[in-house]
């Protein structure tokens, strides 16, 4: 390969021109940039024509420029053609540009006619000429081929060529400057119809919890009509402004992990609309720390609205079926009395009592999700958290070693001091979540259960090594009824109410539940109570 030393025998008006040539190329309008500096070295070398073949997108479209001295403005966008891309895989697979883009470095023709590596084109006579050929390099790729072209023989010179090559190289990175930064224009614009179209609210804060990023929706909640003019700001200066972001606050400043997401309900009373808030840690790359925060927030008002007439609904129903299905089951044992019972009717019968007590066990579910919900708080009384964890791990242990399963608790409450609640309700939680663990894990499966205190809460974890739960149904886990029907659990037997059950007492002891799960890796399901 030809070694280029590049600054021997630059001459001051080489100089002068690799200056001017410098500072045009400051400039991120890409056409513009070509355009003027491949004006300026025509000038320079005294031609009249030169091509340009670019290859910016890295596919294998060349395109080819026809250039000629004091070209108008919109030269470089011209030719788009069939015929002008047939021309361009011409020069690219027979002509001098084959000769370039497989050697990575320019080239001169003293004479056009006894180098057979000239291509002769009907558009660009230059028989008997000479040329002078360079490469525009980037990441060791070709990504165009500029060439000069002189009427003469032996017009260029090697001289010629260093300061080409110096000019090349320089034009190359900035042609590749101007596209990324077209290419990122290109993405704000389109980042910021997304923000605009996007009809939930969306915050995007740093490590600190100071604003980077919000949409309309958001600025509107945040009681601001300018969403730039509240950038910068700690999201916690607007917490009196609207009471739903008080929680979210709160889950900002307890240390997360990346990658980990909350999902919770929260209710701005200035607005009367309840919102579902997703927040994700985000990290610039993996294992650097934190980076900040997302923070979606969906309005549910509706569904929510829609959810308790559902709940009273699904009250009256249930009150006015209990009765007509006891009478059911009641003239059904009276019925199969007077049945052979090896008859087929005692046999139906038999299944019209088994479905009607199967009914009545929803509905008295169902009930006792309500009167949870209504319970009065009489009930509660000082108690040791640790003590109830004892008595749900103890109750489900024999379920975990039926099926071989590892049930392991690690338990750090040794200074919490006993908590007002109601301790039935909160075994139940318990248990309710342990069971479900038990259930959607397989045998020989490892179950943890961790409980600790942190700040002024307590956390009980139930974490499972079981089939996990997809990520589109996790925000409808805890509505009653709900089971995530997936290719083997169609044997486990369950009504869809124990969640929405744990959700109930949790929050009614003010509260908080969630889930993560990973499907074919397990779930961990957890709640947390204050510490009153
Ligand atoms: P079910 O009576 O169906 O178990 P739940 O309300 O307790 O009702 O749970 C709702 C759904 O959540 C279940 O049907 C199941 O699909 C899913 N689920 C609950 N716990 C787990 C778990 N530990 N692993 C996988 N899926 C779970």
């Amino acid at each position: 390969m030809q070694m280029i030393s590049p600054m021997t025998n630059l001459e001051l008006n080489d100089l002068e021109l690799l200056t001017e040539v410098s500072h045009m190329l400051t400039s991120f309008d890409q056409n513009r940039v070509l355009k003027n500096v491949i004006d300026l070295l025509m000038r320079h070398f005294s031609v009249e024509q030169s091509t340009l073949l670019m290859n910016t997108d890295g596919s294998n479209r060349w395109r080819l420029f026809n250039l000629r001295q004091q070209f108008q403005t919109g030269m470089l966008r011209a030719p788009f053609s069939d015929d002008t891309f047939q021309t361009a895989q011409k020069v690219v697979s027979e002509g001098l540009a084959r000769w370039i883009i497989h050697n990575k470095q320019g080239t001169i023709i003293h004479n056009t006619s006894e180098d057979n590596r000239w291509l002769e084109l009907p558009d660009i006579p230059s028989a008997g000429g000479s040329a002078l050929s360079v490469p525009f390099m980037h990441d060791d790729h070709v990504i165009g081929v500029f060439t000069l072209m002189h009427p003469k023989p032996g017009h260029f010179t090697d001289h010629h060529m260093r300061l080409m090559t110096i000019i090349a190289n320089q034009v190359a990175v900035a042609m590749r400057n101007a596209q990324l930064f077209t290419d990122m224009k290109g993405q704000q614009k389109q980042l910021e119809a997304i923000l605009h179209a996007m009809p939930d609210v969306l915050l995007v804060l740093d490590d600190k919890g100071q604003l980077l990023l919000t949409n309309d929706t958001g600025a509107a909640l945040m009681g601001s009509q300018d969403k730039d003019a509240i950038l910068g700001r700690p999201l916690r200066e607007f917490t009196h402004v609207d009471t739903s972001l008080v929680m979210i606050v709160g889950v900002i400043d307890s240390p997360l992990q990346s990658g980990q997401n909350w999902s919770f309900e929260v209710r701005s009373e200035q607005h009367k609309r309840d919102y579902l808030a997703n927040i994700a840690v985000w990290e610039h790359q993996a294992g650097a720390g934190n980076a900040g925060y997302v923070v979606v927030m969906r309005d549910i008002t509706q569904t929510r609205d829609l959810n308790r007439f559902k709940d009273e609904m699904l009250q009256m129903a249930s009150h006015d079926l209990r009765s007509p299905l006891a009478l059911i089951v009641g003239y059904c044992s009276l019925m199969q009395l007077d049945v052979d019972p090896a008859s087929k009717t005692a046999e139906y019968l038999g299944i019209v009592q088994q479905q009607t007590e199967r009914m009545t066990g929803l509905l008295d579910d169902l009930l006792r999700v309500e009167k949870i919900r209504t319970s009065p708080s009489e009930l509660y009384e000082r108690v040791n958290f640790r003590d109830i964890v004892n008595i749900a791990l103890n109750n489900m242990r024999a379920a975990s070693d039926n099926k071989g399963q590892r049930l392991r608790a690690e338990i750090a409450l040794d200074n919490t001091p006993p908590l007002l609640l109601n301790p039935a309700l909160v075994r139940e939680a318990m248990e309710n979540l342990l069971s479900n663990a038990v259930k959607y894990t397989g045998q020989g499966g490892k179950i943890t259960v961790k409980a600790y205190q942190e700040n002024n809460h307590v956390h009980f974890v139930v974490e499972d090594t079981g089939i996990g739960i997809p990520a589109e149904v996790l925000p409808r886990l805890f509505n009653s009824f709900f089971r995530a029907r997936q290719a083997g659990t169609e044997d486990i037997e369950g009504r869809g109410l124990g969640l929405s059950l744990v959700k109930t007492i949790i929050e009614r002891h003010k509260g908080e539940v969630w889930v993560e799960s990973t499907p074919g890796v397990g779930s961990r399901f957890g709640f947390w109570l204050p510490i009153t």
